[in-house]
């Protein structure tokens, strides 16, 4: 089963848009068996995008498209598309009902330019699109499916996930094929596979094994197929069990959970509630607990205390301690999280101090150093932990730290 991906946009190709839709098409394909043989971005110019479905008609089964399909007159794919496939447009009454009823919703009026995104081809499918306004569409000529959908990234996502992962599975797979993720946090993609080495020697053949990394999280995703579905969710099951004799003490998770949702379940079992004082992160902890639904009922609230100042002033933070030790050290780490304790009643407070750069950093505390402490009603811990150079992803990572630590506290590991 081969499958190939023609990304279409200008924006792809001068680098205002990285083609993220590729890696994500590409991932969900060949997690139901696909050989993706070719990625291509291309502009919005006819010529190219015919020469584009000619070279991937033969030796593919499914060729997915992205881009073009907005209702301005740069965007060229659909009239590209009768073209190729030998059709004209016609009116689709039922996207233009769906087009009229998204926008009257918003208070929009229905434009010339909103009635031309109900144009489809007449010899194609039509995939509803309830994100947007310009739908998929299903074609198929010499036993190949060519899909074509929007651009922006969570319509052609929405219209995948609904309708063409779905027919692509009952089309070309027989096969049950199950994932599992495993989370793990604490250590780098090169340390987690030399740890692995053995466990991948003996993975059986049906079992793949994927490392997807992101600011400091490895999700580990194992997919495994065969005929009978009993026996690959029992074949998973082996894996997962074996991973945690090589790699237990970083897993966090066993399913897709992120850090924050992850200690939020924590705290909701254990009926106890965290508060943040931050310094370098700036409130990014308090952002990604806060993107949680139902947070409220463990997160009481935030001081962002950046300057010494409010470190004294409102988390009673001695100036003394500051001056003698800097800000970012364990003595006023541990202040500013007993500080917070005190403040917002809780059970846990989290607090950081560091150092995230470019500038700021000396010898004895480069950029990259951050002290972090978790207080609770009688004691406070604190460590120290260098990460990079790059502001954004210090900030990130100094973030998840934290929540990782506030995590191994309550669990007591
Ligand atoms: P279009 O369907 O061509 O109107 O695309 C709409 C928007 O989706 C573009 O302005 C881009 O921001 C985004 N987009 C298009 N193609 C891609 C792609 N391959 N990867 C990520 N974003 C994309
Ligand atoms: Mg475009």
């Amino acid at each position: 089963m081969k499958a190939s991906i023609i990304t279409i946009g200008d924006e792809l190709l001068i680098g205002q848009t990285i083609d993220t839709n590729s890696a994500w098409m590409g991932a969900e394909l060949s997690a139901l068996g696909f050989d993706v043989t070719k990625i291509i971005s291309i502009h919005d110019r006819r010529d190219d995008i015919l020469n584009a479905l000619h070279e991937t008609v033969t030796n593919n089964n499914v060729v997915l498209i992205t881009g073009g399909l907005g209702p301005t007159s740069d965007d060229i794919t659909k009239q590209t598309l009768c073209e190729y496939f030998n059709t004209k447009l016609i009116i689709s009454s039922r996207v233009l009902e769906m087009i009229t009823q998204m926008l009257s919703a918003r208070n929009f009026p229905l434009n010339e330019n909103n009635r031309r995104q109900a144009e489809v081809p007449e010899n194609c499918r039509i995939l509803e699109n309830a994100t947007g306004t310009a739908p998929g569409m299903w074609f198929e000529k010499s036993n190949t499916v060519f899909v074509s959908m929007p651009g922006v990234p969570y319509e052609m996502k929405h219209i995948m996930s609904e309708h063409v992962l779905p027919e692509l599975k009952r089309r070309y797979t027989s096969q049950t094929i199950i994932h599992r993720n495993i989370m793990t946090y604490g250590t780098s993609e090169a340390r987690l596979a030399e740890l692995l080495n053995e466990f991948e020697k003996e993975i059986p053949q049906n079992i793949k094994l994927a490392y997807l990394p992101s600011w400091g999280i490895i999700k580990l995703r194992l997919t495994a197929t065969g005929d009978n579905k009993e026996r690959v969710i029992n074949d998973v099951d082996i894996q997962v069990k074996k991973l945690h004799k090589y790699i237990h003490e970083f897993i966090y998770a066993e399913n897709e959970v992120s850090l924050e949702e992850c200690i939020g379940m924590l705290l909701k079992h254990n009926n106890k509630t965290i508060c943040t004082a931050e310094s370098c992160t700036g409130g990014e902890i308090a952002h990604l607990i806060t993107t949680i639904p139902g947070s409220s009922s463990w997160y009481k609230g935030s001081v962002v205390a950046y300057s010494n100042d409010i470190k004294t002033k409102i988390l009673n933070v001695s100036a003394t301690e500051i001056e003698q030790n800097g800000a970012v050290s364990e003595q006023v780490v541990k202040s500013m999280a007993q500080g917070a304790l005190k403040i917002f009643g809780t059970d846990y407070a989290i607090a950081t101090s560091g150092i995230a750069g470019p500038d700021g950093g000396t010898e004895n505390k480069p950029v990259g150093t951050v002290w972090t402490a978790i207080a609770w009603n009688d004691g406070v811990y604190a460590e120290k932990r260098n990460f990079g150079n790059e502001r954004q992803s210090n900030i990130r990572r100094f973030s998840l730290n934290a929540l990782n630590l506030l995590r191994k506290q309550i669990l007591g590991i």
